[in-house]
Parts: structure tokens; C-alpha cells; sequence
């Protein structure tokens, strides 16, 4: 039976930098990846130092052909749909439905998924509107902006941070209120908000011009923020019996590893919150330094 030292599932920045650093440790790995990394949507991707400005595609490219160099690496553009421990021998099985792959340890780096309080804000999303303004705040400057929040808190935390890039700003919250202190703070700043439902996003090609709420207001935007909600598209960290706190997010010991034994994680699939490329690729790089630590122990 062949058994492998790790086995990768996530391909984007937290499970490549990952898997780099296992390959160079001479580690025999399998890095799996279904193309489903978040940011696939998206023109440019931003803050990654060296790399400022670049294609998500074409960062994935590189990172690709640096593991190509190392031969303990293989790459399988593939979906894993389930993960189990073998009580007797401790080891893990991997399947993506058609093979099974044997492994003594496992790194998660799946990353998250966003659902958007309106449906149509998909069209629009990575071209005008965005959930970052570290990563798109530069692009968007001084444009006409909205911010779309459904939470009240999370509506004023965004106002306060985008009005660093654009004064010119409006908040929108589908419907939901806003307390006279939050108000008060807004109107202080001269920030309009809508606490009106949406109907409609008006735009072309993925370009926000208008704002229409359904008591027929039309309100002209460039562009703006919006807050999804994140989520784990996979039950692995699950089906791996993970230990997860209240918020959701995986236990570690803050550097990679799960309550599971042989199991670690990293990357935003941690969390299951937004970070960045430059964070997940550091979690991903620290996670595999405790995996090459615990594989180097046991075999000394
Ligand atoms: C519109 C947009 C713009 C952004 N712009 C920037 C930016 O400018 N700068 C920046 O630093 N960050 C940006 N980000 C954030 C950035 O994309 C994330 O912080 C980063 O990708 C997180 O890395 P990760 O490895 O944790 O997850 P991901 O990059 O999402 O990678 C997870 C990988 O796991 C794979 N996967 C998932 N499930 C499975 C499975 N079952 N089997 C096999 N493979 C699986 C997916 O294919 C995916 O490639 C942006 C995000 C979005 C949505």
C-alpha cells in the first residue's frame, strides 16, 4: 500500500505554500485542488508583496510550476468528497469518489465560500463590488460608493473603514434598521443610509451605475462593499470528528494543529472567515512546518 507522507486537500494560497515547503522537506505528498478557490472571480488580485496587481489565474500558474519542480509532489485536480481515519493502523483515507488515497497525515486548506444578501450582487462581484477594501480599496478610490450590510454592526464597521477610500459613500441595509447612535455617527460623516429593501442592481458587464430600492429610489453608484456570509463549503474538518469553538472556527494550537491527531489546518477554511492571500500563504507554510516536525519526530 502506498502511503503518503501528507496529502493536501486545497489548492489556493494556504495548501500551496503548504506544499511547497513539504516538498522541500523531501515529503512524498498529494495536493489536491477542484478550482474552486474564492477569488476566482476576480480581475486582479492585490498586497501580496512581489505580486501586487496580479491575475488569481496567474498566481495560481506560478505557484503550480514551482511545485512541478519538486518530484515528491503530485498535483491531482480533484475534488475530495470524503476523509476517514483507520482506528487500527491510524492512518487516513482519501477519496474523491472514483480513487482512495492512503495518508498519515492530512492538512484541510479549503478555504470559504460566500453567500450574498442579494442574489444579483454575484454579477457584480470581484468587478465593482467586493468584500475587502485592503485588497480593492486602491482600485476604488474617491468613486461613488456603496456599502450593502444587513447587520448593523457590520454595516458601521464597514462605513468607517471604506470612508478612508471614498468619502463620497452610501449605506445600504436591505431592509434592516439602524440605531440613532450608528445614524448619528453616519449623518455626522454625511453618509447617507437606506435602511429601504433592494429590488434591483443596475449595471454593465459586472459594473455598478445604480441602486434601485423597491420604493423605486434609484441611487447612482460606482461600486462599493458588500458583507456575505462565509461558510465552509465541505464537512471534512466533520467528518475528521475537528473540535470547532462557538464561532464555528476549527480549534488549533495556533500553528496548524486540529484536536485530531495527524490532522491540521489552515488558511481561511480555519476560521471559515475572509483573510488574505499574503495570511493563508503564511498559515499554509506554518501548518507544514508542524506537519514536518511531527513526521520528523515520530521518526527519529
Ligand atoms: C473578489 C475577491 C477578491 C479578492 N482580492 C484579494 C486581493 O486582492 N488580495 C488578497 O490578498 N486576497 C484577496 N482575496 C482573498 C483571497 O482570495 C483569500 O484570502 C485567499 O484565497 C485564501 O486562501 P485559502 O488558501 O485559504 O483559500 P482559497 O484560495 O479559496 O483556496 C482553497 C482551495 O481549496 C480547493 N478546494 C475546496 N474544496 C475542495 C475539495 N473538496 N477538494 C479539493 N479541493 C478543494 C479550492 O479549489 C481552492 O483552490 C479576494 C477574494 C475575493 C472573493
Amino acid at each position: 500500500m502506498n502511503v503518503y507522507d501528507c496529502i493536501v486537500i486545497g489548492g489556493g494560497a494556504a495548501g500551496s505554500a503548504a506544499a511547497l515547503t513539504l516538498g522541500r522537506a523531501r515529503r512524498n505528498i498529494v495536493i489536491f485542488d477542484d478550482a474552486t478557490n474564492r477569488n476566482r472571480v476576480t480581475q486582479e488580485s492585490h498586497g501580496y508583496l512581489t505580486r501586487d496587481g496580479i491575475t488569481p489565474s496567474e498566481f495560481r500558474e506560478i505557484g503550480l510550476k514551482e511545485l512541478q519542480a519538486y518530484p515528491s509532489i503530485t498535483i491531482c485536480n480533484d475534488k475530495v468528497i470524503e476523509v476517514k481515519q483507520d482506528n487500527q493502523n491510524h492512518l487516513f483515507e482519501v477519496s474523491t469518489g472514483q480513487h482512495r488515497y492512503t495518508t498519515e497525515t492530512l492538512l484541510l486548506a479549503t478555504g470559504i465560500q460566500e453567500e450574498f444578501p442579494l442574489e444579483a450582487i454575484k454579477e457584480y462581484y470581484g468587478k465593482s463590488l467586493f468584500s475587502c477594501p485592503y485588497c480593492d480599496g486602491w482600485e476604488m478610490r474617491d468613486l461613488p460608493l456603496a456599502v450593502i450590510a444587513e447587520d448593523q454592526a457590520f454595516a458601521h464597521h464597514l462605513a468607517k473603514l471604506v470612508f478612508n477610500w471614498s468619502k463620497d459613500l452610501v449605506v445600504f441595509t436591505n431592509g434592516f434598521e439602524l440605531s440613532e447612535d450608528v445614524r448619528n455617527d453616519l449623518d455626522r460623516n454625511h453618509i447617507q443610509a437606506y435602511t429601504t429593501k433592494i429590488k434591483r442592481l443596475h449595471g454593465k458587464v459586472g459594473i455598478l451605475e445604480h441602486i434601485e430600492l423597491e420604493d423605486g429610489t434609484m441611487v447612482a453608484r460606482q461600486g462599493g462593499f458588500v458583507i456575505p456570509k462565509f461558510y465552509r463549503s465541505n464537512d471534512l474538518a466533520q467528518q475528521l470528528r475537528c473540535t470547532f469553538d462557538e464561532s464555528g472556527a476549527i480549534v488549533t494550537d495556533g500553528t496548524g494543529h486540529t484536536s485530531v491527531e495527524g490532522v491540521y489546518v489552515a488558511g481561511e477554511t480555519e476560521k471559515s472567515g475572509p483573510s488574505s492571500l499574503l495570511l493563508a500563504a503564511a498559515d499554509g507554510s506554518r501548518a507544514a512546518a508542524s506537519i514536518n516536525f511531527d513526521l520528523s519526530s515520530k521518526r527519529f
